[in-house]
């Protein structure tokens, strides 16, 4: 006789809903997971405030996953962004939107977006067991789910289950406990794992230029990334100088393209435009005029009305300008060469901060082998993966949240 009818894995946001929905169909419940609360990683999303979804049609939304977001057609028609938006308000959570069509809760507390899926699961009736790491699920010898071992404190204990849902999550920022065991038990079950990298993270930088600004952020700048010399993908957005290295939004979203390509052996540079609303005639054109209008000033003075103060040491020192040069010594060409920085500044990328610091794992349990019906394993019976764990990751914006909502019910829809 079995104990439960579904074991979940991971308390997280997939696992959550995986265990709301399972409850809803009247299925008996226990969700494992080895931190002390559920949703940790939930916890810390959008800097603590959620970006819970996006408003984007099913359409665009998959335009958004990588590597091919076609698999999440059927998950998304049976539980999309209206769903878990309705589904937060009936638990006392309103939402609301913001610019690129984010959606976060009107708290601005992702605690309160735990707090509630956590409760109504409880509600429904599902079984928490925390601090309990499941080691391993076991198979009868038809291939079917028949339970999982795991350790609780300090003792081994066993479960019977007909199903097990795994919701693991990926590899990144282990310290919430997603830390890649879901991996281990999708090559046990004979899994193929597609190659796991860091994505949507901070990049080191060799030059110094980047610690010198460390803590400046620009608002709306163009990113462009070189691959040996020749341009592969650009974006606006914000940036932030660390002391590594370069962030913020646009640095995030470029870094899946840069990660490979460097894993690749490639040679990578950024290039940073401060100036992407001038082109480099009318940037040249306002140059010139500032120059000949305060022929009397330092040029260190002048850069403050094209930089940031953090920037003009830097440009000072890459332009081998002295700072009390007056603007009407600068010559033509020192003149191209200020603009020529202003719309490319080089940084030649090093490295990344790995699973560490990156927001999402990219690779995973390959699809082929998963029904994207069910999201149930092509190889055991009973056998479900959702979330992060799948090979599947996707742009800032909401986007990753709604695939682990989405396959976390979808799976236990199709128990
Ligand atoms: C800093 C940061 C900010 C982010 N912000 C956003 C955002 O605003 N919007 C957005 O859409 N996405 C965001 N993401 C991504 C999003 O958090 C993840 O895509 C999402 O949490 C994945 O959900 P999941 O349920 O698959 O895994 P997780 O939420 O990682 O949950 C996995 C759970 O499994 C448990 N677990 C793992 N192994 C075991 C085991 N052996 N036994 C028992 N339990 C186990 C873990 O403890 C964990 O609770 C952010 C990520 C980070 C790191």
């Amino acid at each position: 006789m079995q104990e439960h009818d579904v074991a979940i894995v991971g308390a997280g946001a997939a696992g959550l809903l995986a265990a709301i929905r399972a409850a809803d169909r009247e299925l008996s419940v226990v969700v494992l997971d080895k931190m002390s609360l559920p949703g940790r990683k939930l916890m810390i999303t959008g800097k603590g405030r959620c970006n819970i979804t996006n408003s984007a049609d099913i359409d665009d939304f998959l335009m958004q996953v990588y590597p091919d977001g076609r698999f999440l057609y059927p998950a998304f028609k049976k539980f999309f962004s209206y769903e878990i938006i309705g589904l937060l308000e009936e638990c006392g959570v309103e939402s609301m939107l913001e610019r690129g069509g984010r959606y976060f809760p009107k708290s601005e507390k992702a605690d309160d977006v735990v707090d509630a899926l956590y409760k109504k699961a409880l509600k429904n009736g599902v079984n928490f067991i925390f601090n309990a790491k499941v080691n391993k699920i076991h198979y009868n010898n038809n291939d079917e789910v028949s339970g999982i071992e795991y350790v609780e404190g300090s003792k081994m204990k066993t479960l019977d289950v007909f199903n097990v849902i795994i919701c693991t999550g990926g590899k990144s920022y282990p310290g919430t406990g997603s830390s890649g065991d879901g991996y281990v038990f999708a090559r046990d079950a004979g899994h193929k794992i597609e190659n796991l990298f860091p994505v949507l993270v901070p990049l080191e930088t060799k030059e110094m230029h980047a610690a010198e600004m460390q803590g400046l952020t620009l608002k709306n700048i163009n990113a462009k990334v070189l691959i040996n010399g020749e341009l592969k993908h650009e974006e606006f957005g914000d940036l932030l100088f660390t002391h590594f290295g370069l962030s913020g939004p646009v640095i995030l979203t470029i870094s899946r393209n840069v990660v490979y390509a460097l894993d690749k052996g490639n040679d990578v540079k950024i290039q940073i435009d401060f100036k992407p609303a001038l082109d480099v005639e009318k940037l040249d054109a306002r140059v010139m005029r500032d120059l000949n209008e305060n022929g009397k000033k330092k040029i260190g003075n002048l850069f403050r009305k094209l930089l940031p103060q953090k920037a003009i040491p830097v440009f000072l020192n890459v332009l081998s300008l002295d700072e009390n040069k007056l603007a009407n010594q600068i010559s033509a060409v020192e003149r191209k060469a200020i603009v020529e920085l202003l719309k490319g500044m080089d940084f030649t990328v090093v490295g990344h901060r790995g699973f560490k610091e990156a927001v999402i794992t990219a690779g995973g349990v390959c699809l082929k082998e998963i029904n994207p019906k069910t999201m149930q394993s092509k190889l055991k019976k009973g056998l479900y993966f959702a979330g992060e764990v799948l090979d599947l990751d996707a742009n800032t914006g909401g986007y990753n949240l709604q695939i682990a909502f989405s396959t976390g019910w979808l799976a236990a829809d199709s128990i």
